[in-house]
């Protein structure tokens, strides 16, 4: 064997870039934090090919001295900790002092900087030299050729547009943590991206999403001596896929915790579904002592002390802001006027949802513990499939299929968490047939299908005979189609998740055993459509997450003849 020897330098920081640097995200994200560490207002992002050619990032921040320059890029050079204690008490973002080594180690660096504003230096990595410049207070960092020396890293890439998209997503995480701060990101000359840093998140989240999503946010802060959480939550109504729009920060540092995700998902219990996912900012200040950052090269995983008060602190804070929430949208009509072809001047009325969606709280009722419908009285039919009421406060709509498809939904999710079916045989067994690949897919899982009340008999792995199902199915007009479904339902997932199969079978039955649109409903039918509805969980949007009910005040109905002042 061979003697041990300690590395040359520039062989380990090689070695650390493979951990630092993964792509051109990496490189952005400690050169971003590295200009709020120098407490910049200004963070301008340069990139050519998505930064896969080129990246500089600038600031305004208070740079760094003629001496030390070249030391940036050296390995363990920082000037954020000097000593065990510090460690302990970390306040900035960066401290390992190795970013700039190690992208220094796979790519052509330029750092130019001034503390003053009137003497900026230039330090190339590759020359290892320093020269006098022309230039502004703050630093900029110019990064060329990524990879250059590390083909198999280069290969590794993806497509320029995959790289933006992770590029500008991290970037308006990071602008939302820090909203005082104005971020810019420009590819190949084009403006991507951009906050004005004025201090207010909702701008931010304005910037992020669009006005449209940016106004059904609520702002809510907690402090309970140990930590103080600040969240910008938006209303259930709008959703995602993913968890992606889960935003957050420990002290100001943007970071992954799966438990800290779960605590907000459960506050949003009972509002979204499964595999629907909210969109959510979430910062939790604590002393810094509390939180240990240094358990991972990227600083994004962290260990926190008393992680349980805080997710149970988080679940009730969230739950609580949603209980009072307006869930029924309200619509503005604003009059325009239209010339039509005859040249006739009339008045057309658009429908822009109002900027006040959450203006009158829900009554929650003690008894049974669900959000109620504004009390109104019924005034007509539309079209036969919307029911019309009326009250003080305006005019409301109702969609009748999608109100007898959240009551069916949620009779079904109740029965599958009672499981107190009530099984009627079939006179005439149903046959199911599956193809091969289907059939051993469903095979182990065939019993299982009792716990969403229906009982099958095996003739083979392929062939399947339904004996009894719960009198709810009765409802269904194609049942072996729609066993055939609910099948799918649990082989397309290749495993048996019983509270997704629930769900899915939950949608999937309430909408096919509801009443359609154009069916004419009675006086009496409405009470009894309103009577169930009332005794849901939440009565205002159906299982798609669709509303159920819209309302248009009576003031803006005035508004539209006149009668308002
Ligand atoms: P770390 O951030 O962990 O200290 P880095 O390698 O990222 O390590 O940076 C090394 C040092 O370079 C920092 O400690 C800081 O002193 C200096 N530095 C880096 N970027 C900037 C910047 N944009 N403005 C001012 N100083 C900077
Ligand atoms: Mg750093």
């Amino acid at each position: 064997m061979n003697h041990i020897k300690v590395m040359d330098e520039s062989l380990a920081n090689l070695i650390a870039a493979g951990e630092v640097v993964e792509r051109p995200l990496s490189v952005i994200k400690e050169l971003v934090e590295n200009s709020i560490d120098a407490q910049a207002s200004k963070i301008i992002i340069e990139l050519k090919d998505s930064g896969i050619s080129q990246i500089i990032v600038s600031d305004n921040g208070i740079g760094v001295n003629k001496e030390d320059i070249p030391l940036m890029c050296k390995r363990h050079a920082t000037s954020k900790i000097s000593n065990n204690i510090d460690l302990v008490n970390i306040t900035t973002l960066g401290f390992r002092g190795e970013a700039l080594a190690s992208i220094s180690a796979v790519s052509k660096v330029k750092i130019t900087s001034s503390v003053d504003g009137l003497n900026t230096y230039q330090y190339s990595n590759i020359e290892d030299s320093i020269i006098k410049v022309a230039g502004n207070q703050g630093t900029s960092v110019e990064v060329n050729n990524l990879f250059y020396n590390t083909p198999v890293r280069f290969k590794h890439l993806s497509h320029p547009n995959y790289e933006l998209s992770l590029i500008t997503n991290l970037v308006k995480q990071v602008s939302l943590i820090y909203p005082n701060i104005s971020f810019s990101i420009i590819n190949n000359d084009k403006p991507v991206y951009s906050t004005v840093g004025n201090n207010n998140p909702l701008d931010v989240l304005t910037s992020m999403y669009g006005s449209n999503v940016s106004k059904e946010f609520s702002h809510i802060t907690t402090n309970s001596g140990d930590f103080t959480i600040d969240a910008y939550i938006a209303h259930p109504i709008i959703t995602r896929a993913s968890k992606k729009d889960i935003i957050i920060s420990v002290n100001h540092r943007l970071i992954k915790n799966i438990k800290l995700e779960q605590a907000i998902i459960d506050g949003y219990k009972g509002y979204l579904h499964t595999n629907q996912y909210p969109i959510v900012y979430l910062n939790i200040d604590l002393d810094p002592s509390l939180v240990d950052v240094n358990i991972h090269p990227t600083k994004q995983q962290i260990k926190i002390s008393f992680l349980n008060d805080l997710n149970n602190t988080i679940s009730n804070m969230f739950h609580n802001e949603l209980t009072t929430l307006n869930f029924i949208p309200e619509y503005s009509l604003n009059q325009e006027e239209v010339i039509t072809n005859n040249q006739e001047v009339v008045s057309e009325v658009k429908f822009d949802k109002a900027q006040t969606t959450f203006d009158f709280k829900q009554v929650k009722s003690n008894e049974t513990n669900n959000w109620q419908l504004p009390v109104f009285s019924f005034i007509g039919n539309l079209y036969q499939t919307y029911l019309l009421f009326q009250n003080e406060e305006g005019l409301y709509l109702l969609d009748q299929h999608a109100a007898q498809e959240r009551i069916n939904y949620e009779k079904f999710m109740e029965l599958f968490a009672n499981k107190d079916f009530i099984y009627q045989q079939l006179m005439i067994p149903i046959t199911i047939n599956l193809s091969n690949e289907e059939g051993t897919l469903f095979y182990p899982h065939y019993q299982e299908m009792e716990q969403v009340g229906i009982k099958l008999d095996a003739l083979s792995e392929c062939v399947y005979q339904i004996k009894a199902i719960d009198q709810f199915y009765q409802r269904c007009q194609n049942l072996d189609n729609d066993l055939l479904q609910m099948i799918r339902l649990v082989t397309n997932n290749h495993q048996l998740n019983l509270a997704e199969l629930y769900e899915d079978v939950a949608i999937m039955m309430a909408c096919k055993s509801s009443i359609k649109a154009h069916q004419y409903l009675d006086r009496l039918d409405v009470d009894s459509l309103l009577t169930q509805l009332n005794e849901c969980v939440n009565p205002f949007t159906c299982p798609h997450g669709r509303p159920i009910i819209n309302k248009i005040s009576k003031y803006e109905i005035e508004k539209l003849f006149k009668r308002n002042n």
